[in-house]
């Protein structure tokens, strides 16, 4: 293009002619006149001012006046020069990028030809001219010059960005004030030198004065425009407390403000890393690695730090101020300066305000969502798109508290935070982890179909299979997980709750993982119903007592009975207490359940005190019995009100039920030992073996679980179990109870072994009290009798025998 324009200039040049022939040669000599041109040139274009007119940059200049004396005063070839040196000078200056000063060379080289060529064509070289014709001259070649640049600029801008037809009229419609003032200007200062020289200084300092007024008006037009601004601009970023709208309000008004074509604001987050992106992808990779478009590659860049004394907030990218010849100014850098100032005040308020925020919705341990934000989010995940397969799972781990009483706090926490972040790279970033409650974590996904929910399942559940190094300490975990698919508009409150009743599913079949399924629930309803009718059996004392012999195996006396409580509902028929004990558990029903048994044991132990027999009750405790401090005072006062020797009350607790809170459950056991009631440790070989306590406790008997006992002639890892443990009682001063014993031969087996006592079947199955009476009567076993029998005999009809 500056080519094109070179060429058309050298052109009009030879076509004119004589480029160095002044048209009046008589005023000035030459070289005064081009020296004083070269200076307005160099003034005027120093002193150029931007119009704003319609988003439009329009540089103002006054040229047009020297350009007038120009072409009156100097040859073609000269005029041409003079413009060249006066304007690169003022170009220069005001460090105009190189391409931009060559392409305005080019156009100013172009306007002086044609309009030193329209001079002479319309005013030929007479000397004799009026001074009207030659003003009419020049301001129709200055005009024209006006035209020729305006419509040149406006051109190359189209083809970069284009629109060429509404740039042309925005362009027209603006320059015709310019085209008028500039040649206005000219006409004006070039009459009044021409009547005579010193006349020229009225225009001149009109032009100053002018210049100088529209100068400061600028400023302060710019100053109230500045306060405007900032005003706003601190209206909307700072009228939100989330740092992404304030982040995408700060783009949208420092571009427009600044009115750059891009503006670009990284964020760092609070440790100092990247964070995020907002605006023009600028800074390629960090958004997208799409490339930039031909006419927004970035010509000039600023970037902008957003700090304030508490530290480093972002970085603000700007690049390229809007149209094509435009750059951008000292003011524009201040300007941004205080945005930048007053946007970190309003990010550092959002970033505190966000960090409650998180806080406030985040588990402090994990750095995990809790269960509100786990809620709120799944919710928005299952609003997203309603036909979306989402599937939200309960992951709970087994055993959790004892470890956690055990082992401390400390490492419970440790090993929380292991748990949740194991779930967080099983899950896809995309899917939510959650720590809804102590132990239990929440997942929810999106995924293609429900197997691969399903599969997701396992996978959880996989992660926690490894076991969980903490110093030099191992733990192994059991976790659950439970899985509820969406089926239609669940809320996420409800599909938590469907994962937790297939998560407990899981934990009862001990399958790892279940899948909601509405029969399940069914099952729970159910449960529901029972704990109805248990509280109700409980209350109208409905739930009965047997009692189970256990056999001295030295001396084949009946040493004493285990309280065992039955229900016989009355529509379901009788529900093992496998079924209803746990369940009372869960329902707190546990410990009026325990009152109750606790005085009927009380009572016949009473009862066969005073019937001369001198027969243990024991009676099963529960882990929450341990952790009621009410229980040692009602054991107390039953011992109390039935006048009953401590040692004829034993309580059988299982291993697993004092590892829960230590503390409290071992000074539990310490009191009731304190009575003088004995203890006995239900179940043993059952929970995990922690001989460490078992020696600390004040126990006097240890039961083997019946699972060893049964099995104990066809198995021979039983009867290595059995013997191991009945070797290990007696290392601690234990009695050693056998359950499950359903055959004298086993009986045998276990007298040989050193077995102390036998309980099962085979010698005799839980009876009612009036049954067991009878029982004991015809028993071929001593029934231990008191060496002092009691004064008053109350139960006669016992004729205890001995045996053969
Ligand atoms: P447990 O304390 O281990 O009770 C022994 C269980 O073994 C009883 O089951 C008893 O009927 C059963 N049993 C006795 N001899 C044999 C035998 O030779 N073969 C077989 N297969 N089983 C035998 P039961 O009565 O169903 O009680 C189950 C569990 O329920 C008890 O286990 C105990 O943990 C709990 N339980 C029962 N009554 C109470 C109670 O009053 N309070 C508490 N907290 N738990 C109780
Ligand atoms: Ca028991
Ligand atoms: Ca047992």
């Amino acid at each position: 293009f500056i080519a094109l324009l070179t060429l058309a200039t050298v052109g009009l040049l030879t076509v004119v002619g004589e480029p160095t022939r002044s048209l009046l040669p008589a005023r000035p000599t030459w070289a005064i006149a081009f020296v004083s041109i070269v200076v307005g040139f160099a003034i005027t274009e120093a002193m150029v001012f931007h119009v704003e007119f319609r988003r439009q940059t329009i540089s103002v200049s006054l040229a047009e006046v020297p350009l007038a004396f120009a072409v009156i005063f100097l040859g073609p070839g000269l005029v041409v020069a003079a413009r060249l040196i006066g304007s690169s000078v003022g170009l220069i200056r005001r460090r105009t990028p190189l391409t931009k000063v060559l392409f305005n060379l080019g156009l100013f080289t172009a306007e002086a030809a044609l309009a030193s060529a329209i001079v002479r064509s319309l005013f030929g070289l007479d000397p004799s001219a009026r001074v009207a014709e030659i003003l009419v001259a020049v301001g129709v070649a200055t005009i024209v010059a006006a035209v020729l640049g305006m419509l040149v600029v406006t051109t190359v801008v189209a083809a970069h960005e284009g629109e060429f037809v509404g740039r042309l009229r925005s362009g027209t419609q603006s320059s015709m004030t310019v085209a008028i003032a500039g040649p206005g200007a000219a006409v004006l200062s070039l009459g009044a030198s021409l009547v005579s020289p010193g006349l020229v200084a009225i225009p001149i300092s009109l032009m100053v004065g002018l210049w100088a007024v529209l100068r400061s008006n600028a400023s302060l037009g710019q100053r109230f425009r500045d306060l405007a601004e900032l005003h706003t601009f601190t209206t909307r970023t700072g009228g939100s407390l989330f740092v992404s709208e304030i982040a995408e309000a700060a783009v949208e008004e420092v571009s427009r403000l600044i009115r750059a074509e891009l503006v670009t604001l990284v964020l760092t987050e609070p440790d100092g890393t990247l964070g995020r992106v907002f605006g023009s992808p600028l800074l390629s990779g960090t958004v997208d690695d799409t490339p930039f478009e031909p006419a927004h590659a970035p010509r000039e860049i600023i970037p902008v730090e957003i700090d304030d004394d508490e530290g480093h907030l972002g970085t603000l990218i700007i690049a390229n101020r809007e149209g094509l010849s435009a750059t951008f100014s000292p003011d524009d850098l201040d300007r941004l300066d205080r945005l930048a100032r007053q946007l970190a005040i309003s990010l550092r308020k959002a970033r505190l305000h966000e960090q409650l925020d998180h806080d406030a919705a985040h588990d402090r341990l994990t750095g995990l969502p809790n269960r509100t934000r786990f809620e709120r989010m799944t919710d928005e995940l299952l609003a997203c798109d309603p036909l979306r397969t989402v599937g939200v799972f309960m992951v709970d781990l087994e055993r959790f508290k004892e470890v956690n009483d055990t082992l401390g706090h400390t490492v419970g926490d440790q090993l929380l935070v292991e748990v949740g972040r194991r779930l967080r790279e099983a899950a896809d970033p995309t899917d939510i982890v959650a720590r809804v409650a102590g132990d239990d974590f929440a997942v929810s996904a999106t995924r293609a179909d429900r197997s691969s929910l399903e599969a997701l399942a396992r996978v959880l559940l996989a992660s926690l299979s490894a076991p969980v190094r903490l110093d030099d300490l191992e733990v192994a975990l059991t976790a659950n997980v439970g899985l509820a698919h969406r089926e239609g508009g669940e809320a996420a409150s409800l599909l938590l709750r469907r994962a937790d009743i297939a998560m407990r599913e899981a934990k009862r079949g001990h399958l790892g993982c279940e899948v909601y399924r509405h029969e399940i629930d069914r099952t729970n309803d159910d449960r529901l119903a029972l704990v109805g009718d248990l509280r109700t059996a409980i209350e109208l004392d409905q739930l009965e007592l047997h009692f189970q012999p256990k056999l001295m195996l030295a001396d084949g006396s009946v040493s004493g009975v285990e309280a065992l409580l039955r229900w016989n509902h009355a529509d379901r028929g009788f529900i093992p207490p496998d079924v209803f004990i746990p369940l009372a558990e869960q329902t707190g029903l546990i410990h009026p359940l325990t009152s109750l048994v606790l005085g009927h044991a009380a009572r016949a132990a009473a009862e066969w005190r005073s019937a001369g027999l001198d027969l243990v009750v024991a009676m099963n405790l529960s882990t929450l019995n341990l952790l009621d401090d009410t229980l040692v005072g009602r054991i107390a006062e039953q011992l109390d009100r039935h006048d009953l020797e401590p040692r004829l009350l034993s309580f059988e607790i299982t291993e697993s039920s004092f590892m829960t809170e230590l503390d409290r459950s071992v000074s539990t056991l310490q009191r009731i030992d304190a009575l003088g009631c004995p203890l006995s440790v239900d179940d043993f070989g059952t929970g995990y073996s922690s001989l460490t306590y078992l020696r600390r406790l004040p126990v006097k008997e240890l039961k083997i679980d019946r699972s060893f006992v049964a099995d104990l002639l066809l198995e021979d890892t039983d009867e290595v179990i059995v013997k191991a443990t009945i070797d290990l009682g007696h290392n601690l001063g234990l009695k050693v109870v056998a359950e499950g014993v359903e055959s004298e031969h086993v009986a045998n087996r276990l007298r040989e072994l050193g077995c102390d006592i036998a309980q099962g079947y085979g010698i005799s199955r839980p009876l009612p009290k009036d049954k067991l009476d009878a029982w004991l009567a015809v028993c071929p076993y001593e029934v231990r009798r008191r060496r002092e029998p009691a004064a008053v005999v109350h139960l006669d009809q016992i004729r205890p025998r001995r045996s053969a």
